[in-house]
This record gives structure tokens, C-alpha cells and sequence, in this order.
């Protein structure tokens, strides 16, 4: 099937669930609330799609995972086919896929979704922002998560957490980057909020899924980019067409990933497969990053050993105007969008508070405590 008849077919469905939920009369609405664990046999084919390529690992994975244990834990009831970035529709496509009801579900980031919902940024990643300990005490503990839903209900969606990255790298170049000016004309795929800061520093932010980068690097089209940590980015190859690898990852502390389930979808949902849904979500969220450090040491190690990688560390001077710049984005974020101030209000406050535990507790680990044999720098 073509993508555009894809999507219309999907419109139509999606049109049909809203006028089979509009005409349920409120007796099955109130009857439902009564008996919210009442459990019927009826059965659930859903398509996920994905931005990120098929079975890739740990963020295609998690997809995959998702699915396995939604259906584990539903006694089969929930049968999810996962679809890879551009399989069904185009990787960034994902969330009007889901809104629209074409796909029931779909996994990404929310960054993805800035041109459409630009508050969506804080719930993917801040330049300079949260790392994922502090992400997750925000979204579980800190009004984050409600933050989230409240925004994806405007567009008829409902976001789960999805694993998180912990601390990028700060990505492949081809030449150093000395100062502020080396970033001058630099074609860099750079998505959301840093892309944003690499534009006022004077680069060029291109945002290319995961899938094509690559090609994109080696021909030319983007001089630099940025993908996640050692171990996708070794999947990747990044080490065979750039030079230089640069740390940290500014621009994405802690990136937060999700699924999204179609808001009437997960509605409908009698409320013991909406808990194995919430159950399948924090699983994946207590996976993704034990295995991503895992597997991160492990290809650290093994990149350098095997390739000839020149480590590098942003000087300081360029993170502090970095930082200036990301501040700058932002503010013309939040200055457009009244619900853009809102989440960064409480974004920005929790960064504080916890900030100030950290300090004193987690960076003293770090500085004082842990001792590291054979530290690159
Ligand atoms: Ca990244």
C-alpha cells in the first residue's frame, strides 16, 4: 500500500473510532468506571510504527520489547506488530500517524514533534538540561509526566516513558572545534533545541532520522553529526567517515524516549490493559539505559582499540556560549507558546531543586569518589 493511502485509509479508521466512541451511550462510559477491572476476551491487533530503523538496537529494540511484554502481560489480548522508521510512513512522521489513528501506537522522541507541538521539546531533550535520573524524577515524581499528557491530549495522543539515553556524545566532525567560529557554516544534524543554539552560533541544525545519516555524512550533504553514544554509534559507522569525536553530548543531557498510543485507542481499553500498558512502559524505562551504559562501555573501549578515533572535549569557552545560545532558543520557545512556558517553568524549577541535591550527593561521586583506571580524555 502506498504511504498517502496508507494515511487516508488510517483518516478513515480513525474517523470511524471517533464516531463509534461519540456514539457509545454514557450507560457503557459509567458501567466501565463501575467495573474497571472487568476482563472481556476481546482481542487488540495494533500497529506501532517507529523513527527508528527496524530492530535497531536498544531504541528499536525497546519497540520490540514493548510489544513482547504488552502481550505477555495481557495473556495475548494485546498484539502489537512493530513497524521500522519509513516501513508504514516516513521515521519522522510517527506522531500525526498516531493522532490521526493510522497507526494505534507509535515509539520516538519528542523532539521529533517540535514543528508540530513545540512544548514537546522538554519531554525529549534540554541543551544544558536534566541528565536521566533527573528527567525521570521530574516526569514520575516532579508533574512532568501530567505535563506531557496534557500537551499530547490537545493532539489526541497519550505518551508513555520509553527508555532514556543518559548522556550523549557531542557528536562526529571532521575538523576541531577550537572555538565558537569553527561552528560557523557547519551542515550539523543536530535535532530540537540544539539545533536551535548551533543556528545562533552560526551553523546549519539539519534534522535527517536515524536511518540516513550515514549517507547523508559521507555525501557530503551535513559535515558533522550527532547520533547518541560509542555503541550505536559504532552500529553506525560514523568512525569510518569522521575524525573527530567529540564529548560531551550539550545538547542532549538525559534524551527521553516514548511511545504514544492513540488517545481514543487507549481510552476504549478496559482498565487492566491500560495498566499492563503503564506496566510494559516503566519496564522499558527501567531497561533502556543499564543496557545502553552496558553496552556503551563495552563499544568505548572496543572503538578505540580497533579504530583510529581522535577522543576530543568541547572547550570550556564553547560550551558556556553553547549554553548562552541554547538559553536564547529557548526563550523564543517559551516567548510563542503560553504552554511552552508552562512546562518550562516546571522543568527549569525541578532543574534547580535537584540540581542542588545533585551537587552535593552525585557530582562528589563523581569528583571525589570514583576512581576510573585508564580514563580517556
Ligand atoms: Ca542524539
Amino acid at each position: 500500500m502506498k504511504r498517502k493511502e496508507f494515511l487516508k485509509k488510517g483518516l478513515l479508521a480513525g474517523a470511524g473510532v471517533a464516531a463509534v466512541l461519540s456514539a457509545c451511550d454514557n450507560k457503557a462510559v459509567v458501567a466501565d468506571k463501575e467495573a474497571p477491572n472487568i476482563i472481556t476476551n476481546k482481542k487488540y491487533r495494533w500497529k506501532m510504527v517507529t523513527t527508528w530503523p527496524k530492530n535497531f538496537p536498544i531504541l528499536g529494540e525497546s519497540a520490540n520489547l514493548f510489544a513482547k511484554w504488552v502481550n505477555e502481560l495481557t495473556g495475548g489480548r494485546i498484539e502489537i506488530k512493530v513497524y521500522g522508521g519509513g516501513e508504514l510512513v516516513p521515521a519522522l512522521e510517527t506522531f500525526e500517524t498516531v493522532y490521526i489513528g493510522a497507526a494505534e501506537m507509535g515509539c520516538g522522541c519528542a523532539y521529533y514533534w517540535a514543528g508540530k507541538a513545540p512544548a514537546a521539546q522538554f519531554f525529549g531533550a534540554v541543551p544544558f538540561g536534566m541528565n536521566a535520573a533527573q528527567v525521570s524524577s521530574w516526569l514520575l515524581s516532579g508533574g512532568g509526566l501530567e505535563l506531557w499528557q496534557e500537551l499530547y491530549a490537545q493532539f489526541n495522543a497519550v505518551p508513555f516513558l520509553g527508555g532514556n539515553t543518559g548522556v550523549q556524545m557531542g557528536g562526529w566532525f571532521n575538523k576541531e572545534i577550537n572555538s565558537v567560529k569553527d561552528l560557523t557554516g557547519l551542515k550539523m544534524r543536530l535535532p530540537g533545541l540544539g539545533g536551535r543554539a548551533l543556528e545562533k552560533a552560526g551553523g546549519a541544525a539539519v534534522l535527517v532520522a536515524g536511518g540516513d545519516i550515514f549517507t547523508s555524512l559521507e555525501r557530503g550533504v551535513i559535515d558533522a553529526t550527532e547520533w547518541i553514544g560509542p555503541y550505536h554509534d559504532y552500529l553506525m559507522g560514523f568512525h569510518k567517515i569522521a575524525k573527530y569525536y567529540y564529548t560531551p553530548g550539550w545538547h542532549e543531557c538525559g534524551s527521553q524516549l516514548e511511545f504514544i498510543i492513540n488517545k481514543k485507542v487507549f481510552d476504549g481499553l478496559p482498565r487492566d490493559l491500560q495498566a499492563a500498558i503503564e506496566a510494559a512502559s516503566m519496564r522499558v524505562q527501567a531497561w533502556a539505559l543499564p543496557e545502553a551504559d552496558a553496552k556503551n562501555g563495552e563499544y568505548l573501549d572496543k572503538m578505540i582499540a580497533e579504530e583510529n578515533i581522535q577522543l576530543r572535549s568541547f572547550p570550556q569557552e564553547v560550551l558556556d556560549e553553547l549554553r548562552g545560545f541554547s538559553e536564547e532558543a529557548v526563550q523564543d520557545l517559551i516567548s510563542d507558546d503560553p504552554f511552552a512556558r508552562k512546562v518550562y517553568e516546571s522543568y527549569s524549577g525541578f532543574q534547580k531543586k535537584i540540581g542542588k541535591w545533585h551537587a552535593l550527593t552525585e557530582k562528589k561521586f563523581y569528583n571525589q569518589i570514583q576512581k576510573v583506571e585508564g580514563e580517556y580524555s
